[in-house]
C-alpha cells in the first residue's frame, strides 16, 4: 500500500488498525456496502421453479447474489448441476432442500442447508414424501375433475420437469394454460386451497423427521417463512420452542412472503428462542411468486446470520466462507 507523504509511522499504523477494526466488526447481515448477498431459498425446475438449476444459478449471479442455496421442495436432484454452474460463474453455493412437514395439523416447510445430498437417511425420507406427493396429486386431479376440470393430473404432470416432484404449482400452471385463471396468485385464491375446488388434505412427514434427516446429512435446519403459517395465538412460539428442542438452528427472517413488520417480529423471536436468522427470496419464476433472486432487505442488524460461523464448521462451506473472510 502506498504511504501518504508527510504522515508519521505511528499515525499511519493507527489509521490502518482503525480501518481493519471497522471492517472486522461491521455488521455482516445482508447486502450493504462491502457485504455479501446471501439468498438461501429458491427453486429450480427440479421442484416447482421454472428455470433449470444451471439457468437459475446464472440468473442469481446476474442479480448480484454472492452465495446461493438451491432449496427445491423434497428433492435434491438439482444440486450437482447447480454447484457446477456456481463454480463456473464464480458465486458461492450451498446444498439445500425444503422439506414438507405436518405439525399440529398445519403444513410447514423446513429448509436444510449444507446438507450432504447423498445421505441415505435423507434420500429415503425424501423418496417417501415424493410417493405421497404423487398420490396427493392424483386426488387433486380427481377433485378438479369433479368440479368440471378434466385431465388435471396429466396436465400438471406435463408442467413438472421432474415427475418425482409434482405439486400444486404445477396444477396452477395447468389451470392458467387452460384459461381457468390468469395467474398463479389467483389460482391460489380460487382453487387448491381449503374450501376451494382441488383442495385435498395431506399428511406430510413429522417435524422431528425433517430435522433429524437434515442433521443426519450434516446440515442445518431452518424454519422457512414462519409468517405464512396458519398458526393462532401462542402456537408460533410453541413451534419455535419445539423446533429448537429438536435441533433446529435457524429461522427465515427475511423471505419473499414476509412484510417489514414480520422481519422485525421474527428477528425478535429468533433471538428469544436462540435461533439464528436466514435470508432467502423463495424465487420460483420471473414475476411469479416470491421475490427476485437476491431481492429483499438485509437481515436486521440484531440478528445472528445463520452463516456467521460457516467458515469454521464445515469443509463443504469453504467456498461460501472464503468470500466472507475480510481481506
Ligand atoms: P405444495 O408443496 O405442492 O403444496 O405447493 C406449495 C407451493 O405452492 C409453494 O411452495 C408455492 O410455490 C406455491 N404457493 C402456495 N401458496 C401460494 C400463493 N398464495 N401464491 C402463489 N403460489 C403459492
Ligand atoms: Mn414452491
Ligand atoms: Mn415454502
Ligand atoms: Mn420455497
Amino acid at each position: 500500500m502506498l504511504r501518504p507523504a508527510g504522515l508519521e509511522n505511528g499515525y499511519f499504523a493507527m489509521i490502518c488498525l482503525a480501518y481493519q477494526i471497522i471492517r472486522w466488526t461491521r455488521p455482516r447481515a445482508g447486502i450493504g456496502l462491502n457485504r455479501l448477498n446471501y439468498d438461501l431459498h429458491c427453486h429450480s425446475s427440479i421442484s416447482d421453479g421454472v428455470l433449470s438449476p444451471a439457468l437459475l444459478v446464472q440468473r442469481a449471479a446476474e442479480k448480484g447474489v454472492d452465495v446461493l442455496a438451491l432449496t427445491d421442495h423434497d428433492d435434491v436432484g438439482g444440486l450437482g448441476e447447480a454447484a457446477q454452474a456456481a463454480a463456473a460463474v464464480g458465486i458461492g453455493f450451498v446444498n439445500g432442500v425444503e422439506i414438507s412437514v405436518t405439525w399440529s395439523g398445519v403444513t410447514l416447510h423446513v429448509v436444510g442447508l449444507n446438507i450432504d445430498a447423498g445421505n441415505a437417511m435423507l434420500q429415503a425420507g425424501l423418496a417417501d414424501i415424493q410417493l405421497g406427493r404423487r398420490e396427493r396429486a392424483e386426488r387433486i386431479g380427481l377433485e378438479l375433475g369433479k368440479h368440471g376440470i378434466p385431465g388435471a393430473f396429466d396436465g400438471a404432470l406435463r408442467h413438472a420437469a421432474n415427475p418425482r416432484m409434482i405439486g400444486r404449482t404445477h396444477f396452477a400452471r395447468f389451470l392458467i394454460e387452460q384459461g381457468v385463471c390468469k395467474d398463479v396468485r389467483s389460482v391460489f385464491k380460487k382453487y387448491l386451497v381449503r374450501g376451494r375446488p382441488g383442495y385435498v388434505t395431506h399428511e406430510w412427514t413429522a417435524l422431528e423427521n425433517a430435522v433429524a434427516w437434515i442433521r443426519a446429512a450434516g446440515g442445518q435446519a431452518v424454519l422457512a417463512h414462519p409468517g405464512r403459517y396458519d398458526l393462532k395465538g401462542k402456537a408460533t412460539r410453541r413451534l419455535l420452542g419445539e423446533f429448537r428442542e429438536l435441533g433446529g438452528e435457524g429461522v427465515e427472517v427475511v423471505t419473499g412472503s414476509h412484510t417489514p413488520d414480520q422481519h422485525a417480529l421474527f428477528a425478535e423471536l429468533a433471538n428469544l428462542y436462540g435461533l439464528t436468522a436466514s435470508r432467502g427470496s423463495d424465487f420460483h419464476a420471473p414475476g411469479e411468486y416470491g421475490r427476485e433472486l437476491g431481492g429483499g432487505p438485509e437481515l436486521p442488524v440484531k440478528c445472528t446470520p445463520i452463516w456467521h460461523n460457516w467458515r469454521l464448521t464445515s469443509a463443504r462451506r469453504t467456498r461460501a466462507a472464503s468470500k466472507t473472510v475480510p481481506n
